[in-house]
């Protein structure tokens, strides 16, 4: 399994929920989502209503389960927690939203992947808390309108575009969660650190933030390897030169690249000449999937400025070809 990838693995569920901040001040970085969440929450609260629908789109492993989670605290209502493809049936669907307390909060992981027949279910339960259904057959079939109660639906995908319109249009608010920055990053895992016990300074806590793409779940899937390293071949505290060599026996460079990540560039490099290729014939060429690399691998490497979108496709920049120390030709 890779490391430093920002999808959810095992050893992520252990300590999940004791790492997980339950408040929203609790919650780290992403300061203009909390700003615009908070109005929201108050003025929710203060007219007594649900809180409007919301869409939280951004990379895997950024904090969306874990924010909708807040939401909830916030608003003082249960969460039911589901994924888009465990909904397979209309019925499964309406059994959920049948079932939900007055206000409660339906969080739909991947809710890019329900499919069409449930998606459809979701359209008049967003719009007017109502279940439209069918009952009967052929020519004597008619539809019935039951009553749900009001609750807030929590979308979660990893691109907005991945949605249909009409569902897209459905949420009263859209939230964009970006890559974190550093010393956010440092943040989490000086907060993580202190949960599970482990001795940790900055500069420990900022070598790990460096190689962790920007993704809260690998800065804390990281600080676990760390600390078993740090445990098992040195004295157990963290330090700059502790995080250096504990990460370094997990393969990840200095900033957080590993092999997948070279194979994908050296393959534009030497397959391409550095590009522009499309992202299919890439697909081709590394064996990865489109998705996997436009969500997963792609967002960092777009961040940290070593691959660029162009119009005819992907390319190279000048600064990956010096991090992996290959010569590099103006064209
Ligand atoms: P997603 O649903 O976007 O894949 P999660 O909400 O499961 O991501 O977050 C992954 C882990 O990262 C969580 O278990 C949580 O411990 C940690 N995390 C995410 N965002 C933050 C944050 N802003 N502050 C502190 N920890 C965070």
């Amino acid at each position: 399994e890779r490391i430093v990838t920002g999808t959810i693995q095992d050893e992520d569920l252990e300590n999940e929920i004791s790492l997980r901040p339950k408040w929203i001040h609790e919650y780290i970085g992403q300061d203009k989502v909390k700003e615009k969440l908070k109005i929201f929450i108050e003025a929710a609260k203060g007219r007594k209503e649900p809180l409007d629908h919301v869409l939280l789109y951004g990379p895997p492993g950024l904090g969306k389960t874990t924010l909708a989670n807040i939401i909830a605290n916030e608003m003082g209502v249960s969460i039911r927690v589901t994924s888009g493809p465990a909904i397979e049936r209309p019925g499964d669907l309406a059994s959920i939203l049948t079932n939900l307390g007055e206000d409660d909060v339906l969080f739909i992981d991947e809710i890019h992947r329900l499919n069409r027949t449930v998606e459809e279910i979701l359209y008049p339960a967003m719009e007017d808390y109502a279940l439209d259904i069918i009952i009967g057959k052929g020519p004597s079939a008619r539809s019935v309108r039951l009553d749900l109660s009001r609750f807030t639906l929590i979308g979660a995908t990893t691109r907005a575009g991945l949605l249909t319109s009409p569902l897209r249009d459905r949420f009263g608010v859209v939230l964009n969660l970006d890559l974190y920055d550093d010393q956010s990053l440092q943040k989490i895992v000086k907060r993580s650190a202190k949960i599970l016990n482990v001795k940790i300074d900055d500069l420990g806590a900022m070598e790990i933030a460096k190689r962790s793409r920007g993704t809260p779940r690998i800065a804390n899937r990281l600080l676990k390897r760390v600390r078993d390293y740090a445990q098992v071949v040195e004295n157990g505290v963290i330090t700059c030169d502790v995080a250096k060599r504990g990460l370094e026996v997990l393969e990840i460079d200095e900033i957080g690249l590993d092999e997948v990540d070279k194979k994908l560039i050296l393959s534009i490099i030497e397959n391409f000449d550095g590009g522009p290729v499309g992202l299919d014939t890439l697909s081709a060429a590394t064996g990865e999937e489109r998705t996997t690399i436009e969500d997963v691998y792609e967002p960092y490497l777009l961040q940290i400025g070593f691959i660029n979108r162009t119009p005819r496709g992907r390319i190279v920049t000048k600064k990956a070809y010096e991090h992996f120390n290959i010569k590099y030709e103006e064209k």
